[in-house]
């Protein structure tokens, strides 16, 4: 690869100002396995986000996981968060996401990556995308100032996310009664 690479480990905080500096116009944050499917266009830089630790987060109130969380800790978590009262759907959420690719790819694939698939390629049959959708999950943008969106999926398929990254997605309550078959 000959595109500059450059690793982020510091807070988001810390981060902020680092991309707003250094953040050419092509470039791509990159957890891992977009290039297996799709080829990846002209990159000045890549931006390996995988150790950032903000964006492995995963949080109690409102629910929210991490832009960095892979496929694999959200469907644990979703196991998890299922339990309560409000994320009963979770669990199929969850069930569902047992089936997208194979153990290997979920392993380092993010549901952030594959929106963002999704978002470059609108072909691309996305489960994560129409999950996310029917769930009514929020994507939440941040750029290169601080300044941050909040999208749902489908508006983020055509949301400008030059110099932007997903810090994180949000899950809302639903009945118990709701349910994805
Ligand atoms: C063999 C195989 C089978 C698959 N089967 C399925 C399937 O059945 N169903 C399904 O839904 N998917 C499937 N996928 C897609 C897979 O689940 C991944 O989501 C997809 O490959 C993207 O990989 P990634 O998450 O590592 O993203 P990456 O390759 O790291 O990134 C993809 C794009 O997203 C951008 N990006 C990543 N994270 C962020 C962020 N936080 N903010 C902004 N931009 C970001 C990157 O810059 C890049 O442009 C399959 C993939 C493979 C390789």
């Amino acid at each position: 690869m000959s595109c500059p690479w450059i690793q982020l480990t510091n807070s988001s905080r810390e981060i902020r100002p680092k991309v707003q500096l250094a953040i050419p116009t092509n470039t791509r944050f990159c957890t891992d396995f977009v290039a297996a499917i799709y080829s990846l266009g002209p990159i000045d830089t890549f931006i390996d986000i995988t150790m950032v630790p903000e964006l492995k987060t995963i949080g109690a109130t409102p629910y929210t996981v991490g832009g960095g969380v892979s496929i694999t800790d959200a469907i644990n978590s979703f196991e998890s968060r299922s339990s309560e009262s409000g994320y009963e759907y979770l669990a199929q959420l969850a069930s569902h996401l047992n089936y997208v690719a194979n153990t290997s790819v979920r392993n380092v694939g993010s549901l952030t990556g594959n929106l963002m698939l999704k978002r470059a390629h609108p072909e691309f049959p996305s489960d994560v995308f129409v999950l996310l959708e029917a769930a009514g999950a929020t994507v939440h943008v941040r750029d290169g100032t601080g300044g941050q969106t909040s999208l749902r999926p489908v508006e983020l398929l055509s949301a400008d996310m030059n110099r932007k990254v997903i810090e994180y997605i949000t899950f809302p309550q639903h009945a118990a009664t709701v349910r994805f078959t």
